[in-house]
């Protein structure tokens, strides 16, 4: 099933895309999507209110606790991007503070340069996970969703080691539009990937060329930090990323519109504005 968020932000409600991809409204079964509502829960849409119009999309699930992010998970990728092929995975925590609708506006930080995109796959915990075994890891999976990893290049390399700096600004994790569980994704590791900018293409992929694959990863992070139910795993993009263009980096400007797609998780776009001072206000 592909679960879904639609409305305003921070009213959303839950749906349910149906076989033509119309939302559904899924309010009158829960109160909204999170890993726990959606766990066992088997309904066929149609017999669901259909959604009219084209409402926006929110984050497809409530609830996301932290985002781990997984660097240079693709051989072509860490070849453009200068650095050598390794061999654990490199990991780093994403803010959460990032997270925004999948076709929300991705607001460029102040005086920022150095924009640029990353499609991935990204799964969301749907139990526990501590020191899972590899063969059984995918249990732990409760769906699949699209994201931007957008990242701020100058911020994440040179300003020290951390890569946080460049990778948690506000709008920079576009998560959606939906949730599809993994009975409906079926093998993880066969998906097609793209991401255009101002519609030429910039990254083709598919995510069968990972070097640690999804059962991996998530053996390999609860080893270090315990994932809970809700919490989000990206998993690094294929190559094509604007600070890999030859002869010369490409980089995000204000006007700037990302298209990216991964076959069956649905489509993402997002409009880059420049920053501006955004006060209390909660994304999301
Ligand atoms: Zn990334």
């Amino acid at each position: 099933m592909k679960f879904c968020r639609y409305g305003s932000r921070g009213s959303e409600k839950p749906g349910l895309i149906d076989a033509d991809g119309r939302i559904r409204d899924l309010s009158g079964v829960i109160d909204d999507v999170t890993v726990a509502s959606i766990a066992g829960l088997s309904i066929d849409p149609e017999t669901l209110p259909l959604v009219e119009g084209a409402p926006r999309y929110g984050v497809p699930t409530k609830g996301i606790g932290k985002i781990v992010a997984i660097g240079l998970n693709y051989e072509d990728h860490a070849i453009e991007s200068n650095l050598p092929i390794p061999t654990e995975p490199v990991m780093f925590i994403k803010a959460v503070s990032s997270i925004t609708g999948p076709n929300d506006e991705v607001m460029l930080p102040k005086d920022a340069t150095h924009g640029d995109w990353e499609v991935e796959l990204g799964f969301i915990i749907g139990k526990t996970a501590r020191y899972v075994e590899e063969a059984d890891a995918l249990s732990h999976v409760a769906g699949y969703v699209l994201a931007n990893d957008v990242s701020e290049r100058f911020n994440q390399k040179e300003r020290g080691t951390q890569w946080s700096k460049g990778k948690g600004h506000d709008t920079f994790c576009p998560v959606g539009p939906w949730l599809v569980t993994p009975d409906e994704v079926g093998d993880p590791q066969d998906l097609d990937m793209f991401l255009d900018v101002n519609g030429q293409r910039m990254q083709t992929g598919n995510t069968k060329t990972m070097i640690f694959n999804v059962a991996e990863l998530i053996a390999y992070v609860s080893r270090f930090i315990t994932l809970y139910p809700g919490d989000l795993v990206i998993t690094g993009t294929p190559p094509g990323v604007g600070e890999g263009k030859k002869p010369n980096a490409i980089y995000l400007k204000a006007g700037d519109v990302m298209k990216l797609g991964i076959a069956g998780l649905g489509e993402q776009q997002q409009s880059v504005v420049e920053w501006r001072h955004l006060g209390d206000e909660v994304l999301g």
